[in-house]
């Protein structure tokens, strides 16, 4: 199958022109052999055979790709490198104690560090701009939450220079929100192109020296061995980078289930307009009630994504995201775009587009190698997994060269894949019933800028936890 860049993103469009197909590499052609073989050609995968011939040059690394390298969620995201990662403090103290939990936070923060200093020595120029993120507060339920994060914050052991409250002077000062109350500023963040990432990236690897097969569809993962049509690849370790594609995979359909979202690009915005904005300095911007993430590009736009309108499933862990974003929910991104930014009435929405992020069981990321069976994995980072994926990435290096390394022991690291989702019909019922009262939740805690029972319920049920940093 070809894939048009547009089909992908608007950042795949950017990159080759809308209606243009994307340009594919050979696909696998016989069987063969390496030492490393990575399915999935994402962040995920590319930074791990990235890490493994910077350490290793030795080895033979070998990446089987379904479609093209960024393909999935990694040529489609909302472009913050974020330092935050899903599952709640409470989890990561459970699995590394208070200093694990501590030690995972200050790598994650960085680790936005490291992506920019591999993307300027690399020369991937992808818009990489370390700017900080505000999480705007709108209601008095918000800011309350947000003075209650950074407060958690300063008692984990993080300081101002971390995060900090910005009043409602300061917010509108920094980005002209319509209602704002006031924010919460982590410097821990960059926004850049993820196109330009992921494809810069692959050619990256490449230079390194390892081998990128496209079109290369794996049906089945087994010990020392990634089954192809096109020919199998045996190698002492195989690792699985498929994220929320997972499906596909021989034995691996209910280890993580995709969750549908779809992002909105506006036209360039005028020097005027972005001036009544004020948002100058392109840090991330998120807000709440429905989660929204949005851009400020580099090309002065706005890029705006978060949590649908509509159940984000679909029976048996189908994926259907390629093509533009439902009309329903491109109209709601567009009405909550206007609600943060009314001066914005006359620009027009560009391009619209899915995607699709991949969450486990209990809804944290990990990564693990089992010796006897070579078979090694990373991914579950929900929707936050830029930041994390070169952690991830840098953590199963580590483990696979047997370095004992501070990522390798940080509580990332599993010894067995975690707790499967239900099969169907449960997982379907389940995300249609959870679905619906977390947005119900979200209406109620909008409405009456109260706590939602329901919300927290929805939230209890999904076994959602919160994220770290
Ligand atoms: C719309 C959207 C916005 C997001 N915004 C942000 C954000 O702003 N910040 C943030 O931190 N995170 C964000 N995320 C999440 C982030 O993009 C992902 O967590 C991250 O890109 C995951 O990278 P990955 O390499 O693990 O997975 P993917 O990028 O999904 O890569 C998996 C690859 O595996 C390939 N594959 C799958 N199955 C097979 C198979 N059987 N054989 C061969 N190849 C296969 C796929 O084609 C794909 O290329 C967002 C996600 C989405 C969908």
């Amino acid at each position: 199958m070809t894939v048009r860049a547009e089909e992908v993103s608007h950042w795949f469009g950017q990159l080759f022109g809308d209606g243009v197909e994307v340009p594919r590499r050979p696909s696998l052609g016989a069987d063969r052999e390496a030492d490393v073989c990575i399915v999935g050609a994402g962040y995920t995968g590319l930074w791990t055979a990235y890490y493994l011939r910077q350490l290793a040059p030795e080895l033979e690394v070998v990446l089987l790709e379904a479609e093209v390298a960024g393909f999935g969620a990694s040529g489609r995201n909302g472009g913050a490198v974020i330092a935050q990662m899903n599952g709640s403090r409470e989890y990561w103290r459970g699995r590394g104690g208070a200093d694990g939990a501590l030690a995972l936070e200050r790598a994650l923060q960085a680790t936005v560090d490291e992506i920019g200093a591999v993307t300027a020595s690399e020369g991937i120029e992808c818009d990489f701009a370390k700017n900080g993120v505000t999480i705007c507060a709108r209601t008095e339920l918000e800011l309350q939450r947000l003075r209650e994060s950074v407060a958690a914050d300063h008692r984990a052991g993080f300081g101002d220079a971390d995060a900090r409250i910005l009043d409602r002077e300061e917010t509108l000062e920094r980005i002209a929100v319509a209602g704002a109350l006031g924010a919460r500023f982590s410097p821990h963040c960059a926004s850049m192109h993820p196109g330009k990432l992921v494809r810069g990236l692959a050619e990256a690897v490449e230079r390194a020296g390892a081998t990128i097969y496209e079109g290369t569809r794996v049906t089945a993962v087994e010990p020392h061995l990634a089954r192809t049509l096109r020919g199998n690849v045996s190698a002492r370790y195989v690792v699985r980078a498929t994220e929320a594609y997972s499906e596909g995979v021989d034995g691996y359909g209910r280890q993580l289930v995709p969750v549908h979202t779809s992002m909105l690009a506006t036209a360039p915005i005028e020097a005027a307009l972005w001036e009544q904005l004020r948002w100058g300095g392109r840090e991330a911007l998120l807000a709440e009630h429905p989660f929204l993430h949005l851009q400020h590009t580099a090309d002065g736009r706005i890029t705006i994504g978060g949590d649908d309108n509509r159940v984000p499933y679909h029976w048996g862990s189908r994926v259907k995201a390629l093509g533009a974003a439902p009309e329903r929910v491109a109209a709601m991104y567009h009405g909550e775009l206007l609600r943060l930014f009314p001066a914005l009435r006359e620009v027009p929405i560009e391009h619209t587009w899915q995607g699709v992020f991949g969450a486990p069981r209990n809804w944290a990321p990990s990564v693990g190698v089992e010796r006897g069976s070579g078979l090694a994995w990373a991914g579950g980072y929900v929707g936050e997994g830029v930041a994390p994926s070169n952690l991830a990435a840098r953590a199963l290096c580590d483990l696979l060269l047997e370095r004992e390394t501070e990522p390798a022991r940080l509580p990332l690291v599993v010894t067995a894949p975690g707790r499967r989702w239900e099969p169907e019909p449960l997982r379907m019922v389940g995300a249609g019933a959870v679905w619906s009262m977390r947005s119900l939740g979200e209406r109620l805690e909008r409405r009456n800028d109260r706590a939602s029972r329901t919300l927290e319920l929805g939230n209890r049920l999904a076994g959602y936890g919160g994220h770290l940093g």
